[in-house]
């Protein structure tokens, strides 16, 4: 065996990793706005709606002067739609005062966030611990197998990434092709633990959450609100006017 662990996965990454808009770019906003609507939707469908963001809204400057409507209309389809304000804010924090040291300090942004933006923009040393490479140290026993290389936290951070999405997946991880697998203490005893039971959930149609979805795309575009039981109703744009994404006008209710 001639290489360690970390060296394995970073060459296998170079070979097999998902080429992807944001990991093009350092550029500190563009890295933001990719982990923001990572945070909730799927890599496919951020990277076309990314682009024509960043297309839109090229700097953190430009964001912040948008309106709220505008930024609300052109998250629509990304979900949680308080994500797309909370970005807003961060960029005017930013436009007013720079990107501070600690990134938890700006709205909207946890730890994994800043982690992630720290690596990717900052070249920071840091591990974005997503449920991906939470999984992938959990399984190959953390930081003693596996940790970046001084200098290469992003290459580090981006292939465990990738590890975890295609190769040590939830539920069905493929041992046989993955780099790690002469260190990793899991490989080939994963696929015989027991499957945890899936709690049943209620369809996405009979959440509040997707009630709130539907106003928003409704007013988004001047549709009529969505023809649902008027106690829903009035529950979505209580909780979306509290958010501060909808207001009532003299005519009804609009975005912001
Ligand atoms: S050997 Fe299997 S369990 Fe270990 S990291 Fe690779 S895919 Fe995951």
């Amino acid at each position: 065996m001639s290489q360690g662990p970390t060296a394995a996965l970073l060459a296998w990454y170079d070979r097999r990793g998902r080429d992807l808009p944001w990991r093009a770019t350092t550029d500190p906003y563009a890295v933001l706005v990719s982990e923001v609507m990572l945070q909730q939707t799927q890599v496919a469908r951020v990277v076309p709606r990314y682009e024509a963001w960043l297309v839109r809204w090229p700097t953190a400057a430009a964001l912040a002067a948008a309106s709220v409507a505008d930024v609300l209309r052109a998250w629509v389809g990304l979900g949680y739609n308080r994500r797309a304000l909370r970005l807003r804010e961060a960029c005017a924090v930013v436009t007013r005062e720079g990107w501070p040291d600690d990134l938890t300090a700006l709205p909207g942004v946890g730890a994994y966030t800043a982690a992630a933006v720290g690596a990717f923009a900052f070249g920071r040393h840091r591990v974005a611990l997503d449920t991906n490479v939470r999984r992938v140290l959990e399984r190959t026993g953390g930081p003693v197998v596996l940790s970046p290389p001084p200098g290469r936290a992003a290459a580090f951070n981006h292939a465990a990434m990738d590890l975890g999405a295609t190769v040590c997946t939830a539920r069905r991880p493929r041992c046989d092709g993955c780099p790690v697998r002469a260190w990793c203490p899991s490989a080939g005893a994963v696929a015989a633990l027991p499957g945890r039971a899936r709690r049943p959930r209620p369809r996405f149609e009979d959440t509040d959450r997707w009630v709130r979805g539907r106003v928003v795309a409704a007013l988004a575009v001047g549709d009529a609100l969505p023809a649902v039981a008027p106690e829903r109703l009035d529950r979505a744009l209580a909780g979306l006017a509290r958010d501060g994404l909808v207001v009532r006008g003299r005519t009804g209710w609009r975005l912001p």
